[in-house]
């Protein structure tokens, strides 16, 4: 990829697509096309195939997706199916039949089995059960990613996948109905200290930009109050000055830190995850557009008792090809001589099985919800007290990404958790996102 390459970046406004859209601008590319979903429907063969035939891009970053919390998920199971299945079956097809040089493909770690062995390793890929609740979305990305595969094996293309770990960053979402565990966190700790503060300023601020369950900053007191008690911010003294006229409903006075407000939250707190910042997930994917081809990966499929002459041969062939930017077969070639394919070669003559060259992405280190909620109720300078509602589901006890192969490729992650926290808080708090 140079700065004048023509790169079609597909979802630019979304957390993943904004923050590699900022990069691939601060790199000093140029001649990026993008589309909202509204100017394109990529669930639509025709539209995508036009728009192909018409733009021609070199390169393609496939970062459109349906993408949702657990209850999205479960609720709209067909739609999380069928959605994600016709945007990359469309985006992926329509990159081989015009020739791009290379796609990134974005799944999600939730295409691992429900019961993975910690640290989940590329490997373990359909291996056990998937996690029910999100096996629509997991079972597109697995054929995301495997179509990738096939279509490199078949026909030689460079397409390569990427299952990132949770990600946070600008444009995330900040719904508490639907958002994931990291902003849910931070814009409740925002919202309690805005409450215990007093400051309705803010609150309403908030409310306003993003209403919860209908309310927003218009509502009176009471009625503001009753939805955050709705998502577990509480009052359990009375802090308000005259004017809130606002009455507590006997509410114990928490008496070891003689705070103001709580904040209930689902669960022990014992889970374990992982967290990434979208600007190092978009600094990964431009790096290994740039560094990695599927011949790369490919590698990492053929054991070492069979790495002998030959075979080692035939993966310096397709990375010489892949690396001169040629798909190594035309869709409108007459000859589609697939034995021309070194991949085919390796995975017909050879039989070995080329599988899970999807690369995970993540920091290989993880913290318990309990520590990242203190991590953030620091950082926002809520002061209140945190319960645990433990009648809640805790869901699956540790998701930690192994990144070795990442690190093997020449890539870490640059933002800690705290620096990470502190920029979107800040971002947060300006209205920027
Ligand atoms: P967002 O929901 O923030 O953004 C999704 C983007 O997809 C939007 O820009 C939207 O376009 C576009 N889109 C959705 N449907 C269509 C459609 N029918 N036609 C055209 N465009 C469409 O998602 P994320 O940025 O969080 O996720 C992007 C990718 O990263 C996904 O593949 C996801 O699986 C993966 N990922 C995300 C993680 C996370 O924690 N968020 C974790 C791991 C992986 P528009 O705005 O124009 O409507």
């Amino acid at each position: 990829m140079d700065p004048n390459s023509k790169i079609y970046l597909a979802g630019h406004r979304g957390l993943v697509g904004s923050s590699i859209h900022r990069k691939l601008k601060h790199e000093g590319y140029t001649n990026i096309i993008t589309r909202t979903s509204r100017e394109l429907d990529l669930t639509d063969q025709q539209a995508v195939a036009t728009f192909f035939d018409q733009e021609k891009p070199e390169y393609v970053i496939l970062a459109a997706a349906k993408v949702g919390g657990i209850m999205a998920n479960n609720t709209y199971r067909a739609e999380f199916l069928y959605d994600n299945l016709q945007i990359q079956n469309n985006v992926i097809h329509q990159s081989y039949v015009h020739g791009v040089k290379k796609l990134l493909f974005l799944g999600s770690s939730c295409i691992y089995p429900k019961n993975c062995p910690q640290p989940m390793k590329e490997d373990f890929l359909l291996t056990d059960e998937l996690e029910y609740t999100n096996e629509p979305y997991a079972i597109a990305k697995i054929t995301g990613m495997k179509m990738c595969e096939e279509y490199n094996i078949q026909y030689g293309t460079n397409f390569i996948s990427v299952m990132p770990t949770n990600l946070y960053g600008p444009n995330d979402n900040y719904d508490l109905e639907t958002s994931h565990v990291l902003p849910a966190l931070i814009r409740k700790m925002h919202l309690a200290k805005c409450l215990e503060q007093d400051d309705w300023n803010n609150l309403r601020k908030d409310l306003n930009s993003l209403p919860v369950n209908g309310v927003n900053g218009e509502a009176d007191n009471k009625e503001i109050i009753k939805t955050l008690e709705d998502q577990g911010i509480s009052i359990t003294n009375q802090p308000f000055n005259q004017s809130t006229k606002f009455q507590t409903a006997n509410q114990p006075i928490n008496q070891s830190t003689n705070c103001s407000v709580i904040l209930t939250l689902w669960g022990s707190g014992n889970p374990r995850r992982e967290f990434l910042h979208s600007d190092d997930l978009a600094d990964a994917c431009i790096y290994l557009m740039k560094n990695t081809d599927f011949a790369d990966l490919a590698r990492y499929s053929v054991p070492e008792d069979q790495l002998n002459d030959k075979t080692k041969e035939l993966l310096t062939e397709a990375k010489e090809i892949q690396s001169s930017n040629h798909p190594i077969i035309q869709s409108d070639s007459h000859s589609k001589d697939i034995t021309y394919n070194p991949f085919y070669t390796l995975v017909s003559k050879y039989r070995i099985p080329i599988k899970n060259t999807h690369i995970n992405i993540g920091t290989g280190k993880d913290l318990s919800i309990k520590e990242l909620a203190g991590m953030i109720k620091d950082n926002v300078g809520f002061r209140g007290t945190i319960d645990w509602n433990t009648n809640m589901p805790d869901g699956t006890f540790q998701k930690l990404l192994d990144v070795s192969k990442l690190h093997e490729i020449g890539w870490q992650e640059k933002i800690g958790l705290k620096e990470g926290i502190r920029k979107v808080y800040e971002q947060y708090v300006n209205g920027t996102i």
